[in-house]
């Protein structure tokens, strides 16, 4: 591991609009660069500029607490921030890679959060988080914290070839049941699953069921995506080590796709899978209204459960009038409780999603969304 110590200028990323997988309304990296090296990490491609060696080198936001503390103080601003969780981690380098013991930068942070109040989601593939479990109560009792585990697999033998620099997924699954056990809130992040590798129905059955054994409160599922450059030649490599044969395969696949994304046909194919098996052990495939209908203003909770329809609908091949509407919804300004009656003169708004919207704004639920989402 090589660290370089830097002094960043900003923390904060505030999001265009609410990511409803996270329902975060900002998010931040305290490293950039990620020792846990998996190696199918997108952290490593071009577009994401992380300098030196990714999987050794990694640079530290050494004032990083410092600058939350300023950017989070409601007399510098001149408007309020927005609710939402505060998401730690994902992106190019995991907050509680190994670095972490040495810095503690993500254990300031918490303590910041808890100072301000805001509710915040956690992710990591690092049992490290379990250091924290002191903070992440006292931020739960006050807002509300969460952690996400992420996981190619159950698989421990699959995920030491792949995933070499970080705790086996069943340290992990025992993580998230102690965490549980605490009163966190926990979610598991099935992705990426890795072609041909990880992706039977045989082994996301396993892995499901040994999320729900470990009382995960939702499970988000995504597909491997691998961008033309660093991330699919060294991804490439280790393939070619672990089953030639493979390659092949993935060729067919990935065939230069701008985002570095699989044909429509195999992501149909494992969405197919993953929804079967969800359905078999009722869990939700996206964060329930429980954990954040308390704290969202009007307009993103709006946002949320149709994003949420829209991919639900979506995954069962169904067509979906919702993601349209979110997005314009997303752009409004004042509260739609005060355009009440002009709500069908956004776009993508028609009769039938002006209903759902409404009964959200008067209930707080939709029962669709609730059908859905199989509650
Ligand atoms: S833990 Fe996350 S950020 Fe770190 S290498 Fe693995 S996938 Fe990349």
């Amino acid at each position: 591991m090589a660290i370089t110590e830097i002094t960043a200028k900003s923390l904060l990323r505030k999001f265009k609009k609410i990511d409803s997988w996270f329902v975060a309304r900002y998010g931040m990296n305290l490293y950039r660069g990620c020792t846990h090296n998996c190696l199918y990490c997108d952290g490593r491609a071009e577009g994401y500029y992380v300098e030196g060696e990714f999987g050794r080198d990694v640079a530290v936001k050494v004032n990083a607490a410092e600058l939350l503390r300023k950017e989070l103080n409601p007399l510098r601003k001149r408007k309020p921030m927005r609710p939402g969780f505060m998401l730690i981690g994902g992106g190019v380098g995991d907050s509680y890679q190994p670095a972490e013991e040495q810095y503690g930068l993500t254990r300031k942070i918490l303590e910041v959060v808890y100072e301000f109040d805001f509710p915040v989601h956690v992710l990591t593939k690092s049992t490290l988080v379990r250091r924290d479990i002191d903070i992440l109560k006292k931020i739960d009792g006050k807002s509300r914290a969460m952690v996400s585990f992420s996981f190619s697999s159950a698989d421990d033998r699959i995920s030491k070839v792949f995933e070499p620099g970080v705790p086996p997924p069943s340290e992990r699954l025992r993580n998230i049941a102690f965490l549980k056990d605490q009163g966190i809130s926990c979610g598991m992040f099935l992705m990426p699953v890795l072609p041909y590798v990880t992706d039977t129905r045989e082994l996301m059955e396993e892995t499901v069921v040994k999320a729900k054994e470990a009382g995960v409160d939702f499970i988000i599922f995504s597909g491997l995506t691998l961008k033309e450059g660093r991330q699919k030649q060294y991804f490439y490599e280790a393939l070619k080590t672990y089953d030639p044969g493979l390659v092949p395969e993935y060729d067919k696949l990935y065939t230069g796709n701008t985002w570095g994304q699989a044909s429509g046909t195999y992501y149909d194919e494992i969405n197919k899978t993953f929804r079967d098996v969800t359905d078999k052990y009722a869990i939700p495939k996206r964060i329930p209204p429980e954990l954040y209908r308390d704290f969202l203003d009007q307009n993103d909770l709006v946002v949320v459960m149709l994003e949420h329809m829209d991919y639900l609908l979506t995954l069962r091949g169904e067509k979906s009038p919702f993601g349209f509407a979110a997005y314009s919804i997303s752009k409004v300004k004042e509260p739609l409780s005060s355009k009440k009656s002009e709500l069908t003169g956004l776009k993508g708004v028609g009769n039938y999603t002006e209903k759902i919207i409404l009964e959200i704004l008067d209930t707080g639920n939709s029962i669709l969304y609730q059908k859905l989402m199989g509650r």
